[in-house]
C-alpha cells in the first residue's frame, strides 16, 4: 500500500478525488488490524473499487514513540485532505498519560453520529435472535467522553457530563433522516432520565421536539437499563435506536454480540466534514499474526464507506458476495460452528471466497440492494443547531459551593457555614453525594470528606455576582475553604439545577 494518489485534487461531496479515483485515508492499525486491512484492500481491489489509498500511522508504535495522542501531524494533514477514514483497531496501552486515539478522532473531526448497524445471519451464524436488523445511532462527541476528571478530595474524584442542544440536535435529526432515507419504521431513544433529569432530560425532549418533524417515523422512548435489557432479550422489536454516548458504546456491543459475533459488526463515524469507518472489535492481540482472524466487521465497514463516497453498486457487490460466502458456510474460526459450518478459513482465505462470489448474489439471505439505498450523510441530515438555541433570561440566583471537609459531619459543617453565610446568600442545604444531609439528615447516610452547601436567595430573587464573591471569601476565611462552586441559575424562570435527593 502506498500514497498513489496524483493528479488534480477536486473536492467532491466533501470527499477528495484525484482524477477518477476517490481518495482514502487507511491507517492498518495494531494487532490483527495489519491482517485484516489487507484482506479488505484486496477485495476492494478486486471489485474494482476506485480508490486511491494514503496509508498513515497510528496508534501504538506512534504512542511508544512519546506522542500521547497516538497520531502524527501528519495523519491529520492527510485526514483533512481526504476526509474518508477507513482504519483497523489500534491498542490503547495500558496506564496512564494516553489519551484514546478514538476519542481524539471521532472528537477532533467533529464525528457526531456513530452508526453501528447489528443484523443477524442466521442460520449461518449462531444466534438466539434470527430476525434482528437494528442500527444503533450512539452520540459520538460528549456525554463523559469528555474526559473532564478531576480528583477533588481524598476521597472523591469526579467527571463530568456534559450535553448541549447542538449536539443532541445533530445526532437525532441523523438517526431520524437516516431512518426515513433508509425505510427504517420505528426509531427508539434510551436514556436515565429518571435520575438526570437536566442532562438525560434535554436528549429526551429533543428527541421528542425533532420526532414531532418525522410523522411517518413510529417513535418510542425507553430507560436505558430496560432498553438494554430488551436488546439482550428481544432485539427484533427495535429498528433503530438513537441514545447517548456512553449508552450507545455499551448498548452497540451487547447487540453485536447477540447477533452472532463482535467480529463481523461493522461501524460508520459520521461528520459534516469527514467520517471515519472501522469495525467495532478492538486489536485481539491475542490472535494477532495468527491469519485466523475474521476481516468481516473491516470488511462491512468498508462497504459502509464505499456508500458514504457514493460507490453504491461496488458497495452492494462486496457485500452481496459477502453474504454469499457466509451462507456458503465458509466461516473463519470465530463463527466456526461444526453444525452450521462447512469450510473453516483463515483470513486470507476468506477474502479469497468473497472475491470468487464477487458478483453472485446470496439464495438464502435476502440480497442487499444499495443503489436504492441513501448515501450515509447527506446535506440536512445532522444539521448544527437546526433549531437554532433561543437565549434565555439568565438569573443568578444562588451558589453551590463544594468544599473538602474531615472534620466530622453535617451538623459540624453547618455551624461553621451558617457563621459564612449572609443576608442575601442563606445557607440552604448540605449534600454528600447528592443526598441531603442538613438540614434534618439520617444518622445512616454514608458520608465522604466531599460536600455540596447549597447558598439560595430567599424566594429565588435575583443575586449580584459580587455577592458570591463575598460569600466565598468568608469560606475562605473561616477555614473551611472551596474547592469548586456551580453557579444557579434560573433559566427564563425555570431552575437550571436539580434538587438534592431527600430534599
Ligand atoms: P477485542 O475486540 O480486541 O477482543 C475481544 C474478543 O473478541 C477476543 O477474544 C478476540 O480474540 C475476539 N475478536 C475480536 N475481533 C475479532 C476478529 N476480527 N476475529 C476473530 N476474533 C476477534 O477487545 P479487547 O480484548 O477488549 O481489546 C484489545 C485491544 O483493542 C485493547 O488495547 C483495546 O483498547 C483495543 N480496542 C480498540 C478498538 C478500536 O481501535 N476501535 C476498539 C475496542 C478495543
Amino acid at each position: 500500500m502506498s500514497a498513489i494518489v496524483d493528479g488534480v485534487w477536486e473536492q467532491h461531496a466533501g470527499i477528495a478525488k484525484s482524477g477518477r479515483k476517490i481518495a482514502v485515508t487507511v491507517a492498518q492499525g495494531d494487532g490483527i488490524g495489519p491482517e485484516i486491512m489487507r484482506a479488505t484492500l484486496r477485495v476492494l481491489e478486486a471489485a474494482g473499487a476506485p480508490l486511491a489509498y494514503e496509508e498513515i500511522e497510528m496508534g501504538e508504535s506512534v504512542y511508544k514513540r512519546g506522542l500521547t495522542a497516538g497520531i502524527p501531524e501528519s495523519a491529520w494533514e492527510s485526514i483533512d485532505r481526504t476526509r474518508v477514514l477507513l482504519k483497523a483497531p489500534i491498542t490503547t496501552p495500558q496506564g496512564g498519560g494516553y489519551k484514546s486515539l478514538n476519542v481524539t478522532l471521532r472528537k477532533t473531526l467533529g464525528l457526531y453520529a456513530n452508526v453501528r448497524p447489528a443484523v443477524s445471519y442466521a442460520p449461518f451464524v449462531r444466534t438466539h435472535h434470527p430476525k434482528m436488523d437494528v442500527v444503533i445511532v450512539r452520540e459520538n462527541e460528549e456525554d463523559l467522553y469528555g474526559g473532564i476528571e478531576h480528583q477533588q478530595t481524598d476521597e472523591v474524584v469526579q467527571c463530568l457530563k456534559l450535553v448541549s442542544r447542538p449536539g443532541c440536535e445533530r445526532v437525532i435529526r441523523y438517526a431520524f433522516e437516516y431512518a426515513r432515507q433508509n425505510q427504517r419504521r420505528k426509531v427508539t431513544c434510551m436514556t436515565k432520565d429518571n435520575i438526570m433529569k437536566k442532562t438525560d432530560g434535554l436528549f429526551h425532549r429533543i428527541f421528542d421536539e425533532i420526532g414531532s418533524e418525522y410523522p411517518e417515523i413510529e417513535k418510542d422512548h425507553l430507560i436505558i437499563d430496560i432498553g438494554a435489557a430488551r436488546m439482550a432479550d428481544s432485539p427484533e422489536i427495535f429498528d433503530v435506536v438513537v441514545t447517548l454516548n456512553l449508552y450507545g458504546d455499551i448498548l452497540s456491543d451487547i447487540a453485536a454480540q447477540v447477533a452472532g459475533s463482535v467480529g463481523i459488526a461493522p461501524s460508520a463515524n459520521i461528520g459534516d466534514r469527514a467520517a471515519m469507518f472501522e469495525a467495532i472489535h478492538g486489536s485481539a492481540p491475542q490472535i494477532a499474526g495468527l491469519g485466523i482472524a475474521n476481516p468481516s466487521g473491516l470488511l462491512l465497514s468498508a462497504v459502509m464507506m464505499l456508500v458514504h463516497v457514493g460507490e453504491n453498486r461496488i458497495a452492494e457487490q462486496i457485500h452481496n458476495a459477502w453474504l454469499r460466502t457466509i451462507e456458503d458456510g465458509i466461516h473463519t474460526a470465530d463463527l466456526y460452528d461444526a453444525q452450521l459450518s462447512r469450510t473453516k478459513v483463515g483470513t486470507e482465505e476468506f477474502a479469497s471466497a468473497v472475491i470468487e462470489r464477487l458478483g453472485a448474489e446470496p439464495v438464502q439471505f435476502k440480497p442487499v440492494r444499495y443503489e436504492q439505498q441513501a448515501q450515509l450523510r447527506k446535506p440536512g441530515m445532522g444539521t448544527v443547531a437546526s433549531r437554532g438555541t433561543t437565549e434565555a433570561a439568565k438569573t443568578l440566583v444562588g451558589v453551590d459551593v463544594f468544599v473538602d471537609w474531615k472534620k466530622g459531619g453535617a451538623d459540624g459543617l453547618a455551624a461553621e457555614l451558617l457563621q459564612c453565610a449572609t443576608d442575601a446568600l442563606p445557607l440552604t442545604m448540605i449534600t454528600n453525594r447528592g443526598v441531603k444531609v442538613w438540614p434534618k439528615g439520617h444518622a445512616e447516610t454514608y458520608c465522604t470528606d466531599h460536600w455540596r452547601c447549597r447558598f439560595q436567595t430567599k424566594e429565588n430573587s435575583e443575586v449580584n455576582p459580587r455577592r458570591v464573591l463575598e460569600l466565598l471569601e468568608r469560606v475562605d476565611a473561616s477555614g473551611v475553604g472551596f474547592i469548586k462552586i456551580e453557579n444557579l441559575y434560573l433559566f427564563d424562570g425555570a431552575p437550571g439545577f436539580s434538587l438534592g435527593q431527600g430534599q
